[in-house]
């Protein structure tokens, strides 16, 4: 399936699993519909389903695993609206609408170097498994603010990991910023290394940067902001080179040359 636009329903799923990840809460939802239709960088819009009315309006949140029937969520409680979803239990419904935006282009053929920062590590899951399964050879370089919050790079099967955290308690110290010039080495005769990126606007702006600099494509997923999901409420805008972008369809998925880096 390509990572264009595909049409989008609104569904009631019921909780099937739920389970702590390190800082992170992990849902699973039984969603058959979202699962055979979801491409990696995609995401749904999320909420309780009910009458309840706080938080009225759904948080994006992406694709973050698909297991047969089931869709995976994993959620950062950092608001209302995270927390509330993080605190759902197995039988309780979620009305989410979904599969939403534009995911990654998965047709390159060089080593992917998936980078990740913090709850940024969602999308990237099935965005690696999906590449190990087209045979690209995929090296994870994942980053997070501590030992709790990198545990979920427990979840990532079958690809090299460089796991830094900022203050030392897992993985080397630092910033993802800093060792991923040396993954991007091209070897003679190979074709070009490709980054896969999704965390903070400052890690993705770096990205961005190194990116350009070692003269290689980077695609982000941006974590803007968000009320409607569908192109309509004009919240969710960013800067491109010369108009503004609408994150939820243009998007998440960027490459980094049709977005502005201020
Ligand atoms: C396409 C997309 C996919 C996403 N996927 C996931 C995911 O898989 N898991 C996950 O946990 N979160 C994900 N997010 C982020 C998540 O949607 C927001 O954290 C959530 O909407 C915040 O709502 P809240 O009510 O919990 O917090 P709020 O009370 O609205 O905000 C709490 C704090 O977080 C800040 N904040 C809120 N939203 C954002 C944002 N998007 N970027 C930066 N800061 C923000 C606020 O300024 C505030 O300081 C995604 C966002 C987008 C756009």
């Amino acid at each position: 399936m390509d990572a264009g636009l595909i049409p989008a329903k609104l569904f009631e799923c019921q909780v099937a699993e739920s389970r702590p990840v390190g800082a992170y809460r992990q849902l699973a939802l039984v969603a058959p519909e979202i699962a055979y239709l979801a491409h990696p960088g995609q995401f749904l819009m999320a909420r309780l389903a009910g009458p309840a009315l706080d938080p009225l309006l759904p948080r994006p949140m992406c694709v973050h695993d698909i297991d047969s029937d089931l869709v995976k969520l994993l959620i950062d409680p950092v608001g209302k609206g995270t927390a509330a979803l993080a605190e759902a239990e197995v039988g309780d419904r979620l009305s989410v609408l979904g599969p939403l935006g534009r995911g990654f282009d998965m047709e390159g053929e060089g080593p992917a170097v998936v980078v990740g920062g913090g709850i940024g590590v969602s999308p990237l899951l099935l965005l690696t498994r999906a590449l190990l399964q087209r045979g690209r050879e995929v090296r994870c370089v994942l980053g997070f603010r501590n030992r709790s919050q990198a545990v979920a790079a427990g979840l990532f099967p079958g690809a090299a990991i460089d796991l830094l955290t900022e203050d030392g308690s897992a993985g080397r110290t630092g910033l993802v910023s800093e060792p991923l010039p040396g993954c991007l080495v091209r070897e003679e005769g190979n074709p070009a290394p490709e980054i896969f990126a999704c965390g903070p606007d400052a890690m993705l702006k770096a990205v961005a940067r190194i990116a350009a600099d070692c003269g290689v494509r980077a695609q982000v997923s941006m974590d803007t902001h968000m009320a409607c999901g569908i192109g309509s409420c004009q919240g969710c805008v960013i800067p491109g080179p010369e108009a503004y972008r609408k994150t939820c369809i243009e998007g998440p998925v960027f490459d980094t040359r049709d977005l502005k880096w201020q």
